[in-house]
C-alpha cells in the first residue's frame, strides 16, 4: 500500500522552476496542503546525477525531506524527441544553458529535427513530455508516479504561455501548442497531471496508508 499524504499540513516543491512549481502549486491546491518551495527555503539543487526522470526526481526529492524535515514532492520532466532518439529527454533543462534561454534550447531542437531530415511535413516530428515525480520523506521513504503526454513539434514556437518547450509542443488532438493554451486546459492533460492522477489516487486518497 502507498504511504498517504493525508494529514501532511506542509509540503516542500522540490524545485526551483517558477513554472513547474507554479504548476504543481495549482495541482496541490484543491487538498489544502501548504506548500514551500526549495528555492523559497533556499535549499541547494542537488545535480541531478541520474540517468533516468525517476532517478533524478528521486535524488531531489529526498535532497529536499532530508533538508527541512517535511515531506517533499519532486518533479523530474522532460521533452523526448522520437526523431532524436529521446533527446533532450533528461537533459531538457540542461540544452538551455547556464541562462536558462528557452529559446536557443528550441532552436536546437529545432536545428537537430532538421539534421536529422524531420523538417515539417516530413510526419517525424513526433515527441513526448515525460514527468515523473516523487513524493519523499525524511525517513527515506519514496513513492514514485510517471506521466507521458504525447504530441507533434512545431516551427516556429508560437505563444507566451506556460514555459520551457511548451511553444513549439502541440499535443495529440489539438491545433495549438501548449504555449497557446489556457493553463486549465494544459493542466486537464499534461504529463505532469497523468502524473499527478496517479499520485492522487495513490497518496491522497482515504484507502492509503497515513505515515507514521
Ligand atoms: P528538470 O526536470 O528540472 O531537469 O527540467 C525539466 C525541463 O524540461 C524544464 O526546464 C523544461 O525545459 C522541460 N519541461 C518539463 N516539463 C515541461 C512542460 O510542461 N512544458 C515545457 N517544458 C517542460
Amino acid at each position: 500500500m502507498n504511504r498517504s499524504l493525508i494529514g501532511a499540513d506542509k509540503l516542500v516543491v522540490a524545485s526551483h522552476n517558477t513554472g513547474k512549481i507554479r504548476e504543481i502549486r495549482d495541482l496541490l491546491a484543491p487538498f489544502g496542503i501548504a506548500t514551500l518551495s526549495a528555492a523559497e527555503l533556499g535549499l541547494e539543487e542537488p545535480e541531478e546525477t541520474g540517468t533516468t526522470f525517476e532517478a533524478n526526481a528521486r535524488l531531489k526529492a529526498l535532497a529536499s525531506a532530508h533538508a527541512a524535515g517535511l515531506p517533499a514532492l519532486a518533479d523530474d520532466s522532460g521533452l523526448a524527441a522520437d526523431a532524436l532518439n529521446g533527446e533532450p529527454g533528461i537533459y531538457s533543462a540542461r540544452w538551455a544553458g547556464e541562462t536558462k534561454d528557452f529559446g536557443a534550447a528550441m532552436q536546437l531542437v529545432e536545428d537537430r529535427l532538421q539534421d536529422a531530415g524531420a523538417s515539417a511535413g516530413s510526419g517525424r516530428r513526433t515527441a513526448k513530455f515525460v514527468c515523473a515525480l516523487c513524493l519523499a520523506w525524511p525517513d527515506g521513504h519514496t513513492e514514485l508516479f510517471e506521466g507521458e503526454v504525447a504530441g507533434t513539434l512545431v516551427w516556429p514556437p508560437q505563444g507566451d504561455r506556460g514555459f520551457g518547450y511548451d511553444p513549439m509542443f502541440v499535443p495529440l488532438g489539438f491545433d495549438e501548442t501548449f504555449g497557446q493554451m489556457v493553463p486549465a486546459r494544459k493542466h486537464d492533460m499534461s504529463h505532469r497531471a497523468a502524473a499527478f492522477r496517479l499520485l492522487m489516487a495513490q497518496c491522497l486518497s482515504p484507502g492509503s496508508q497515513p505515515a507514521s
